[in-house]
């Protein structure tokens, strides 16, 4: 897995903007008193993983996708290798599947979402940040 894509952040948990940093409280999604929490922002570069309030409610359309892939794979394996199967059997490791794999699903949501809106910056400040940095040390008394 390369840093600097997209992947690279999402399966390590790590930040958007430089795939340094982590992106959880806690990178264990199965501690769950800070499951999903975020940190402010990135320890290493700095960026911020809020941009505005309320942009993580957009993973819930993240999280009903792969809610819906993971079921669906679970079901097409339970009537491929179990053909035989009673329904609340299927039923029970669909459901069974999801409740374990929620926290999971949860935290991968997130991080999936700030990656669909952050690229990849690396450590080092942004072009704008600079141009910022020198405007205001311009604008200064010496
Ligand atoms: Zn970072």
């Amino acid at each position: 897995m390369k840093k600097g894509s997209k992947a690279y952040s999402i399966i390590r948990f790590t930040c958007p903007h430089c795939h340094e940093g982590e992106f959880f409280v806690n990178r264990n999604p199965y501690h769950l008193s800070t499951a999903g929490d975020l940190l402010d922002k990135c320890p290493v570069c700095g960026r911020r993983y809020t941009p505005e309030p309320g942009f993580y409610y957009g993973g819930m359309y993240v999280s009903y996708a792969l809610a819906v892939a993971l079921c669906t794979t679970l079901y097409v394996a339970m009537v491929v290798l179990w053909p035989a199967a009673p329904i609340w059997a299927d039923a029970t490791v669909v459901i069974g599947g999801l409740v374990a794999l929620a926290p999971w699903l949860y935290a991968l949501s997130k991080i999936m979402w700030a990656n669909l809106f952050m690229t990849y910056k690396g450590v080092g400040p942004t072009e704008a940040e600079q141009r910022k940095a020198a405007e205001r040390a311009a604008g200064q008394p010496a």
